[in-house]
């Protein structure tokens, strides 16, 4: 008989398991039998596949055209050189192509790092004991717990179930949730089989215990992985607008190119001369490093992040970050430390701290039934047998336990029966035990969603009438916990009748007491807020919480300043309209207290309607959909459930709020640097283009050759624009308010800075040192120069080393497109010294060497032109400085924004 045929002890002894669970010298054995419970990698194109594959692309290809042109060049007309230009630009072509592959590379495998930050974990019941272990450690006979939101870690028959329901998606594609349960199964097919849950699903809600029967590639999922894997990665909004930018130039300067090839062969120029000349414009124009230089700025973004415990789970969302306004996030455990701490008890009359009760010691006995219901009415797993163990699960529930343990000494332990599971929008958990006089409900939640169900309520021993005077008081009592920041938990039970009903279990039910938590605020949540503020991004509290406790705690953190913050409790909030809710989240100081998962969902929704980037936390099954609908959803690492963390962009390791802000720094420097890498790249683009200019316009001979502009493209610049690529968050950046999604890569400033401020200073510097090496040696205006003639050759030496020479100092000038050299630095980014240092070995390689020379056609240059060229690499930093204090001036109109 097939597994799930067979009564869940059969299906456990089928595979040679016990209710205990596997030893652990058997799970060795079946590990190493049957592997780790991992499904393959992504089967990959082959490396020299994706090697060759940087050389074929767009600009590659023009390079490759050129070179091939050189070559017939030289084939059909000998004697013109043109056999070397063609060589050197297949240098180029290969230098270029090995350093985008290098930097694929290293995103690859920063980003297989960074998969592995987050293990899927399973609980599993070994030698009687119950273990969290990666889940890739499973074998077939392992007796695994799941509950609601777990994402199922291999395939398994249930043993065991109370309200179980899975979502099949992933495996079959059907989304609607399907109930679970142990009982044998007549079904012929295995994945039909209500007894069954597959690797790879998630369980949407409820609880089971299970027995693994298939593990890794064995399982449903692992047959079809391969299918799902081939999924296309998306396009992020930045990477689609400098694919258009990179295409839009690389057009503008094919058709300048021609324009100029044409202009050229009019004007008397050799067809293959003016031909090289075109391509020299095209290189000139292209800012090809851009694309690369992205994906790498966001890889190590997120590897910077993850190392501020962040893991981001899909790479666009670092830029959808950086424009953030708006963060709706959790209370505890975000904003708190969840570290959870019974204060205040509230049995019968009195409202006493828990060393209080223990002092009297009457009290324990007389309210049993309160201690009996902390004791019993939880999730947690106790790790190791008996007695005075260790506790798994949710840290107030541990706190509770340990109260009832510490106070009421020796409890009993009855068998759990069946439970009620918590969700957050219930607000309360029950569970059915085996009580020697009959099967007894516990219950506790939120007083809010407890109370209601009361009828009695036990004072000093005695069982009473609940009536309106007594339920004043307990909601005195409430408030009063709620008021000093205190989580404030209700208590009650039933006892009930042989053949109870299960619907109706939650009804009737006896008030036992109160219990006040104490959770702590994070001490870096503080700074945090403060840093959001300064940064214009708004933060609202949206809880599950009473609304006494979320505003104490908001003020204590300073999140809540004024007198009256609006707050609004899921009550009132549906009873709002869309209008009224748009209305009220334009208030300063927002807290949304006691809402329920949807009501998220509505927030976020209504947020978006108001032009906000939203990022929103969650952790539970039922926060997925306001996850999904964000634009950026954030689950918690800790106390997240694999579903949440499925339906969500990013993960916070540490479940910190403090993370949230970092990460979004992190983000908005991505954005930053690829603007500082642009303009770096530009002004040497205008560099290279008017030697051009020059030459066609006014007949001046050709300052710079097209290789020689190629060896600035793809070889002096190429590790400091990179550099500028990957820099840090700048201080500054979050004294700014957010980027507006508007906003261009390349707007004004920028354009205006890069090509007409710093661009043109550059070519100017290198025309006049062309210039001074001619007219030194007597060259008079229109006369012709041989390509071989050495003052020529000296001279284009000249030009290309200023650009190089300006290169070095522009460098740090683009580290901020404001702030002074002297506050940015020269040390702190090894990549930028990295390329300063090989900016002077090629400037070295170009003047000194033959090898230098005979491949670029250069000639060493005389110390008095590197004496000129220092006064123009002052100015340049000097006229910047200018600017940028100019533009810091004018700063101080606050509606200005400070970036590029
Ligand atoms: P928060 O927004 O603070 O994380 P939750 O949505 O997790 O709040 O919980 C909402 C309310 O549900 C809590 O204020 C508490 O009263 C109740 N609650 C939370 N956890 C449990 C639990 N394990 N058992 C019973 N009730 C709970
Ligand atoms: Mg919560």
């Amino acid at each position: 008989m097939r597994i799930h045929q067979l009564s869940p002890l059969d299906a456990v002894a089928s595979l040679k398991s016990t209710a205990a669970g596997l030893c652990c010298a058997e799970v060795e054995r079946r590990l190493h039998e049957y592997g780790r419970n991992e499904v393959e990698k992504v089967v990959r194109a082959p490396v020299w596949l994706r090697f060759i594959k940087e050389f074929t692309t767009f600009f590659s290809l023009i390079l490759w055209v050129a070179a091939g042109l050189a070559f017939f060049a030289d084939w059909s007309d000998p004697g013109q050189d043109m056999a070397k230009v063609g060589y050197a630009i297949v240098t180029v072509i290969l230098v270029s192509g090995l350093f985008s592959f290098w930097q694929e590379y290293r995103v690859e495998q920063t980003l297989a790092a960074l998969r592995k930050l987050l293990p899927q974990q399973a609980q599993v019941l070994r030698e009687g004991k119950v273990t969290r272990v990666p889940a890739e450690q499973l074998v077939p006979g392992d007796i695994v717990h799941l509950e609601q939101g777990d994402k199922i870690p291999a395939d398994c028959r249930l043993i065991e179930a109370f309200g179980a329901r899975v979502n099949n998606a992933a495996v079959t594609g059907e989304s609607l949730p399907k109930m679970r349960e142990a009982g044998p199964s007549e079904a012929d097919n295995l994945i039909d089989s209500k007894n069954i849950v597959l690797a790879g699903t998630l369980m949407v809600s409820g609880q089971a215990k299970v027995v693994v029967f298939a593990t890794g590639v064995h399982t449903e999922f692992g047959k079809i992985a391969h299918l799902t894997q081939t999924a296309g990665e998306e396009v992020s909004p930045l990477r689609k607008e400098i694919a258009h930018l990179s295409r839009l130039t690389a057009i503008l300067a094919v058709l300048i190119g021609l324009l100029f090839f044409s202009l050229g062969w009019m004007i008397g120029i050799p067809f293959w001369k003016a031909f090289i000349f075109a391509i020299g414009i095209i290189v000139a124009m292209v800012p090809e490093g851009l694309l690369p230089t992205l994906t790498l700025a966001l890889v190590l973004a997120t590897q910077r992040m993850a190392k501020r415990n962040v893991l981001i789970r899909y790479l666009p969302s670092v830029e959808t970050l950086g424009s953030t306004t708006v963060i709706c996030t959790d209370k505890t455990g975000t904003l708190t430390q969840g570290n959870m701490m019974v204060r205040r008890l509230y049995l019968g009359k009195t409202l006493d701290s828990p060393a209080g009760v223990k002092e009297k010691k009457g009290l324990v006995d007389l309210y049993q039934p309160f201690f009996l219901t902390a004791w019993m009415c939880h999730d947690l797993k106790e790790t190791g047998g008996h007695g005075k163990s260790a506790f798994l699960g949710d840290p107030m529930e541990v706190a509770l336990v340990e109260m009832a343990r510490d106070l009421g000494s020796g409890l009993p332990v009855y068998p759990r029966l069946d439970e009620i599971a918590f969700d957050a929008d219930r607000m309360r958990l029950s569970t059915v035990h085996q009580a020697p006089e009959g099967a007894v409900l516990y219950c506790k939640g939120a007083p809010e969603s407890v109370l209601p169900l009361c009828q009695h309520v036990i004072i000093d021993g005695e069982i009473q009438l609940l009536d309106i005077e007594i339920k004043a008081s307990i909601v005195q009592a409430q408030d009063a916990m709620a008021y000093q920041g205190l989580r404030v938990l209700a208590f009650a039970c039933r006892k009930l009748a042989v053949g109870y009903d299960r619907e109706r279990l939650e009804e009737d039910l006896v008030f036992v007491g109160l219990a006040g938590l104490e959770d702590p605020p994070r001490p870096e949540v503080p700074e945090a807020l403060r840093k959001c503020q300064e940064a214009g991004i708004k933060v609202i509290m949206v809880t599950g919480d009473h609304p006494g406790t979320a505003t104490a705690i908001a003020r204590e953190i300073g999140m809540v300043k004024s007198d009256n913050p609006t707050i609004i409790t899921g009550e009132q909030l549906r009873r709002f309209s869309s209008i009224q809710l748009q209305l009220a989240l334009d208030a300063q100081e927002v807290i949304f207290a006691r809402v329920v998962a949807d009501q998220k969902m509505r927030i976020v929704e209504a947020l978006k309607k108001k032009r906000h980037i939203v990022a929103v936390t969650g952790d539970g099954v039922n926060d997925a959909p306001a996850l999904k609908a964000a634009h950026i959803g954030i689950a918690m690492g800790i106390a997240g459930t694999d579903v949440a963390k499925e339906a969500a962009d990013m993960v916070l390791l540490d479940d910190n709020f403090a993370s949230i802000v970092n990460a979004i720094e992190e983000g908005r420097a991505v954005f930053e640097n690829i603007r500082k890498f642009l303009t770096y790249v530009l002004v040497h683009n205008v560099a290279e283009l008017i030697p051009y200019l020059g030459f066609l316009l006014f007949k001046i001979p050709l300052a710079l050759t097209p290789i020689q502009a190629l060896s600035i493209d793809m070889g002096s610049d190429t590790l400091a624009a990179l550099g500028l690529g990957i820099e840090r968050p700048d201080p500054q950046i979050m004294r700014r308010p957010p980027r507006p999604q508007s906003e261009r890569l390349m707007n004004w400033p920028l354009a205006f800075r890069a090509y007409l401020f710093l661009g043109l200073i550059e070519a100017a510097a290198a025309m006049a040192a062309f210039f001074f090496v001619l007219n030194g040696a007597g060259w008079k205006y229109g006369q012709n120069l041989a390509a071989q003639d050495p003052v020529y050759m000296q001279a284009t030496t000249a030009c290309l080393s200023t650009i190089i020479v300006m290169q070095i100092v522009n460098v740090f000038l683009c580290r901020s497109a404001t702030r002074s050299v002297f506050s940015t630095g020269f040390l702190g980014n090894s990549l930028i010294i990295l390329g300063v240092i090989s900016e002077i070995a090629i400037l070295l390689l170009i003047n000194y060497t033959p090898w230098g020379n005979s491949f670029l056609g250069t000639a060493p240059i005389g110390e008095e032109v590197w004496g000129f060229v220092i006064p123009f690499a002052a100015a340049m930093f000097i006229l910047e400085e200018l600017r940028k204090w100019l533009a810091r001036k004018r700063l101080l109109n606050p509606s200005s924004r400070s970036d590029v």
